[in-house]
């Protein structure tokens, strides 16, 4: 169950109920999260961050600078960067 706070920001809350939903793709096998050590949280965090940015923007085709994407795409700026990183290592 996934339980998100509203938000008058909706695209705010459209990204925590997508980030909430990546760690279900991408995290649902692993259990005892709580006994993680910090970093591999900050890991699986950044992770499912990164999921709910590729939802949200499947392509980088519509901008032209990663700087125009992180300005116009809305998003809280080291989320944005997330986005740019995955970019950089895939070409996605
Ligand atoms: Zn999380």
């Amino acid at each position: 169950m996934i339980i998100v706070v509203r938000d008058e920001d909706a695209s705010k809350e459209n990204l925590r109920i997508l980030h909430e939903l990546g760690h279900v793709f991408l995290h649902s096998m692993c259990i005892g999260f709580y006994q993680m050590d910090d970093v591999v949280v900050r890991k699986k965090e950044r992770e499912a961050q990164t999921f709910a940015t590729l939802v949200l923007f499947p392509s980088l085709d519509n901008f032209e600078t990663e700087k125009e994407f992180i300005l116009r795409s809305g998003l809280p700026e080291q989320t944005a960067k997330l986005r740019i990183n995955f970019f950089r290592k895939t070409g996605i």
